[in-house]
């Protein structure tokens, strides 16, 4: 049992009756902020999409663990656990893996609800090639302008020579998959994740490969990290979150989560730089 988010579960559900009387809850105005594209608006516990459906917020029920998981309402998946931004970066708490409660009916509708209507939205992005001066293409999806953002990641990267060992040999982007040992979709399934160079970075599961579903391996569970700070600062101020900050760590994976950041407004608008760095297509 995983006490430590099975309490933080209990005091959100006691914290989601009393947020009934407020009129817009900050999870609400944060989702609000994070996508404006999409939603319009929140009335009623449901969230107004654009097109005029709705999402409900809260559907206030007190979940165990695998229950949260498993039907993730966005309630849970803005409130449950905060992801803290910045590189003053603790080991994270027993199991504490903010962001990790997704709701995916909320993704499935922005995103897509096949591998089909995902590989429609699906844009190129110029990414670094492990040769200096060289690049390769990447594909995202171009819902939320999330290749804007990663291309902006690309550009900063590109002028930091010294990161580049650490984010070519991409492990991938898109890929239309559950998650290893479960029944939802990987953040990878609607193109909004990236995983980093594999071979300098860190897997839970990979690091316990033959036993990683033993509970004994999860409460001795020890994170570590290679991979430079200086990498997940870039990445966040676009809007990105990093698997290093869980404690089931997952050190070369980001995903394009502004629900999680700081207004958009206070971050670094991506925008195509003029000076591209010269390269050639590989
Ligand atoms: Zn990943």
């Amino acid at each position: 049992m995983r006490f430590y988010l099975f309490i933080l579960l209990f005091f959100k559900g006691l914290h989601g009756y009393a947020q009934h009387a407020a009129p817009v809850p900050p999870g609400i105005q944060r989702l609000l902020a994070a996508y404006p594209q999409h939603l319009k608006g929140y009335k009623d516990n449901h969230v107004i999409w654009k097109d005029g459906s709705k999402t409900r917020y809260d559907d206030g029920r007190m979940k165990t663990e695998e229950e949260a998981f498993d039907s993730t309402d966005l309630e849970d998946h803005m409130n449950a656990l905060i992801y803290e931004p910045g590189i003053s970066v603790d080991t994270p708490g027993y199991n504490c893996d903010p962001g990790t409660l997704r709701c995916q009916e909320f993704f499935m509708k922005m995103y897509g609800h096949s591998e089909a209507e995902v590989r429609r939205h699906l844009v190129p992005v110029t990414w670094l090639a492990p040769k200096p001066g060289r690049t390769k293409r990447i594909w995202v999806t171009s819902v939320n302008g999330v290749h804007r953002h990663l291309q902006a990641v690309a550009n900063e990267l590109a002028a930091r020579p010294h990161l580049r060992p650490y984010v070519t040999d991409i492990g991938g982007t898109f890929n239309w998959r559950p998650i290893m040992g479960t029944n939802r979709m990987s953040p990878h399934s609607f193109g909004f994740a990236i995983d980093i160079n594999t071979s300098r970075s860190e897997y839970w599961k990979w690091d316990h490969r033959d036993n990683w579903q033993l509970d004994s391996v999860e409460i001795n569970l020890q994170w570590r990290n290679s991979v430079p700070l200086e990498i997940v600062e870039i990445f966040e101020r676009h809007g990105f979150i990093w698997g290093g900050k869980w404690f089931h760590y997952d050190t070369m994976h980001f995903e394009y989560r502004p629900e999680m950041l700081p207004a958009p407004k206070s971050r670094a608008v991506a925008k195509p730089t003029r000076k591209a760095p010269a390269v050639k297509k590989q």
